[in-house]
């Protein structure tokens, strides 16, 4: 069996471009990502709205391929009427499937609005539009960077699935026990829905590093001293970080992940590499 005839399957995370060439690279990495059959795209959201509307053409864009395709949607910075309105206009566009967010608020912008956690969005979701979404949400199993420690971290992930969610799709990590470790106490918890892997492709080592700092997934010594050695070889890196993310995903599937989502950057080789060399 190949990685995409896996039960629950592959999924592929998008951004909204800003521009006319941004797009036209979209539309491409949709078509070459498409004919894997994920089970679903989805479409990252600025916290506090502010890529709201991006967000949405996009996914509409995204969507003609006729693969399901969720928004993803943050409640930080935004009032509930706000985001009443934003859930009956995907309805409207026949949207079924969302990733539930609290996100981040950007620095200087004004209040933590009327939810304050993710578990109270999924809460809202539910009781503004019932079983219409399918709704995913996120997981740390290096920690989120604010919880004080993993087992706080933990049972806040298991409030907000008990809340209504039906997945849940982990920050990307590069050591799998660390996702063995969640899984297991999060069952222990109660929690039976399906916890994939978050997959971040390796493809350049300072961007990577940058937003590893920032959202607090570790890089381990060994892969951080390699990539630096390469310096600028962006062949190396890419070549190297193959290898390593395809090692992670086959341990990742043997140990039982129920499927992979990659955090693709709008690109597809370097995720098509990786779902190349898995068996599932
Ligand atoms: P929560 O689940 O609310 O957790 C946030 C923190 O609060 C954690 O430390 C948790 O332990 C704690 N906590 C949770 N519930 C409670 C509670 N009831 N009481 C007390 N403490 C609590 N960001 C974007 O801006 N746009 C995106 O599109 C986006 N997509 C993402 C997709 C995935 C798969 C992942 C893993 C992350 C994504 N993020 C995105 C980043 C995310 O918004 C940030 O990590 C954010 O800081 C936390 O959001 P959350 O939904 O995990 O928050």
């Amino acid at each position: 069996m190949s990685a995409h005839e896996h039960p629950l399957g592959i999924s592929f995370e998008f951004f909204p471009p800003n521009t006319d060439a941004g797009r036209d690279k979209l539309m491409r990495t949709r078509d070459a990502l498409a004919r894997r059959q994920p089970r679903f795209f989805s479409v990252t959201y600025g916290a506090g709205g502010s890529t709201q509307h991006r967000t949405l053409n996009t996914v509409q864009a995204v969507r003609e391929s006729g693969i399901t395709t969720a928004p993803h949607l943050s409640c930080i910075g935004s009032e509930k009427a706000v985001l009443r309105d934003l859930l009956a206009q995907y309805r409207e566009q026949g949207i079924d499937s969302l990733v539930a967010l609290r996100g981040d608020l950007p620095s200087g912008m004004g209040g933590i609005g009327e939810l304050r956690y993710a578990n109270e969005l999924v809460e809202f979701i539910r009781e503004e539009t019932g079983d219409h979404f399918e709704i995913a949400v996120a997981a740390y199993p290096e920690s989120h960077p604010q919880a004080p420690s993993l087992d706080r971290d933990v049972e806040n992930f298991a409030r907000k699935m008990k809340a209504g969610a039906n997945l849940a799709i982990t920050q990307y990590f590069f050591t799998a026990d660390a996702y063995f470790h969640f899984v297991e106490r999060a069952r222990v918890l109660g929690v039976e829905a399906p916890i994939v892997p978050g997959i971040m492709p390796i493809t350049n080592y300072t961007k990577l590093a940058r937003f590893s700092d920032a959202c607090g997934a570790e890089i381990p010594r060994w892969i951080r001293k390699q990539l630096e050695a390469y310096g600028d070889d962006s062949q190396a890196i890419a070549d190297f970080g193959e290898d390593v993310i395809s090692r992670l995903c086959q341990r990742l599937l043997d140990g039982g992940a129920p499927g992979l989502h990659f955090y693709t950057l709008n690109q597809a080789e370097p995720t098509l590499k990786v779902l190349d060399n898995i068996r599932a």
